[in-house]
């Protein structure tokens, strides 16, 4: 009998999935740094880009390593077709381009990474696509958005950096019914823990910036579904536009594929025992952690997602209180990234979330006394020392 990667374990997807050896049977993925490929006769040339004969043209269109990566990464996701691109962004940027035209409507979840905002609020009403924000929690919120011309949805569940969740299959029908394909931008779930796709999505983007990479090296993104739309939508996008990830970056995201699950249960081990120190702390006067049962959507969480993730957010009431626990961290880092082996924590009001007017952070709960903190893999016990000490100065 033999082996159908379709049936394997997501551990083995991991290390094995997509694996295309040279003759030389190297057992690290080979890295193809060239940009172009020789063919070996005029004939050979014109059936490569007739499509005719398989094989790579140039780098932009594909490359042999990060055929690896997309395989990989399909194979872990349940999708037909992965698309790898450069960075995050591209892979959002694109996934909307693809979907949307002049004169068509998306509705997008409110609570949106700033960049995908950027793109939403500034970049498509220049190619007159207009878009409604709604509450994602509130599913007749989406219902009452829909207009004639609506093509596309964008979510992200959860969310960033309130930890929001939608619940996808939900949104998913009333996308449907509205003629509308729905994209849902997974980075906080990971593909580990929540599959979009098996849900009831379309399309499904990542930065692979964020836990698949995980050791702060490369930036990368990925697209994500069916192959009909993944050609219909984005082939032509992305070979003519050229958001292409680097062979070198590919390589480097395949070996974090390699460790992916195991980086991610234990991140998400060490998030559970903070955010509940987190938690109990006497300054803190909120904690929201997907693992815990306070979540605000616990009952969406326990249907559609198989672990907590890596990302905690918490209120300490003021800037000035949340600007003295992070100045207090000995350990854990004062970043903006996430999904990293090293913790890191930040203040989203005068970081990531500040290009966002004051009214629109109102909206979606985020005032001065938030804290963003992303779970590493330390030693859980210097951890939660690290924590509490920066907890008892705030
Ligand atoms: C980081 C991030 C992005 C953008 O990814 P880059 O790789 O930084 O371009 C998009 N969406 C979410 C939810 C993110 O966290």
């Amino acid at each position: 009998m033999t082996e159908n990667p379709q049936d394997w374990e997501v551990e083995t997807r991991l290390v094995r999935g997509g694996m295309a050896r040279t003759p030389y049977g190297e057992i690290s993925e080979a890295l193809f740094l060239t940009q172009s490929f020789a063919y070996d006769s005029a004939g050979a040339a014109d059936r490569r880009f007739s499509g005719e004969d398989p094989g790579f043209i140039y780098q932009r269109f594909g490359n042999p390593t990060t055929q690896i990566f997309e395989d990989r990464l399909a194979l872990l996701e349940g999708a037909e077709v992965c698309r790898a691109t450069a960075s995050g962004m591209a892979a959002v940027q694109a996934a909307l381009m693809g979907l949307l035209r002049a004169g068509d409507h998306l509705v997008a979840g409110r609570a949106l990474f700033g960049s995908c905002r950027w793109i939403v609020s500034e970049l498509l009403p220049r190619f007159g696509v207009e878009t409604t924000y709604v509450d994602a929690t509130d599913l007749d919120a989406w219902k009452a958005a829909v207009r004639p011309n609506t093509k596309a949805f964008l979510v992200e569940s959860p969310a960033n950096p309130l930890l929001e969740v939608t619940a996808i299959g939900a949104v998913a029908e009333i996308a449907h019914a509205a003629g509308a394909k729905l994209v849902v931008d997974n980075v906080f779930a990971t593909p580990i823990f929540q599959k979009p796709l098996a849900l009831g999505a379309d399309v499904v983007v990542y930065s692979a910036t964020k836990h698949i990479d995980g050791q702060g090296r490369v930036l990368g993104g990925a697209i994500l579904g069916g192959a009909e739309l993944m050609t219909e939508a984005y082939k032509d996008l992305l070979r003519h536009t050229g958001p292409a990830m680097s062979p070198f970056n590919s390589w480097v995201l395949l070996k974090g594929l390699e460790t992916l699950e195991l980086r991610v249960r234990r991140q998400t081990e060490n998030a559970g025992r903070i955010a509940d120190l987190i938690a109990a702390h006497s300054k803190v006067n909120r904690t929201i952690y997907c693992g815990r049962p306070d979540h605000p959507q616990a009952a969406i969480i326990a249907n559609q997602m198989t672990g907590g993730g890596n990302v905690i957010a918490f209120d300490l009431g003021s800037r000035e209180a949340a600007w003295r626990f992070l100045d207090a961290l000995q350990i854990v880092d004062i970043s903006n990234n996430l999904g990293d082996a090293k913790s890191m924590a930040t203040h989203p009001s005068t970081t990531t979330h500040r290009s966002m007017p004051e009214e629109q952070r109102q909206e979606i709960g985020l005032t001065q006394g938030w804290v963003r903190m992303s779970v590493g893999l330390e030693g859980p016990g210097d951890l939660g020392r690290d924590v509490n000490r920066a907890l008892d100065a705030a």
